[in-house]
């Protein structure tokens, strides 16, 4: 990932400098340079939405109902807890006591993807 960096913006005209300034050089406005971390362009553009997909508020009756893919982990209990199966792309905090059948559940669906030709990757902190 690339580094990001900081840069000093003016809260009044958003003029931007590499250092902090005491004075904006472009408005004259003093103590207006608030320090804010800079997005990489790369990461802009991949994970940042762009000006077309901001929200907007709209009447009920002009949401469009979209279709959300699903992938079912051949555990039934599992898929009806998650809606139906794991969102490609989504991130799951699966949670609970120790020995509770946590490692177990994701090795299950690891091995249910795998048997489909799913690339799988188990990975744990323990
Ligand atoms: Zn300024």
């Amino acid at each position: 990932m690339p580094k990001s960096k900081t840069r000093f913006v003016c809260q009044n005209c958003g003029h931007s400098e590499a250092k902090w300034l005491g004075k904006c050089p472009a408005c004259g406005t003093w103590d207006s340079l608030v320090e804010e971390v800079a997005v990489p362009q790369k990461l802009q553009k991949t994970y940042l939405p762009d000006e077309t997909l901001k929200a907007v508020p709209k009447p009920i009756s002009k949401v469009v109902e979209t279709k959300t893919v699903r992938m079912e982990t051949g555990i039934r209990e599992f898929d009806r807890v998650l809606g139906g199966g794991i969102v490609a792309g989504s991130l799951v905090l699966l949670g609970g006591t120790p020995g509770i059948g946590k490692s177990t559940i994701l090795l299950d669906a690891g091995l249910h993807f795998a048997d489909k030709g799913i690339k799988t990757l188990y990975e744990s902190g323990e």
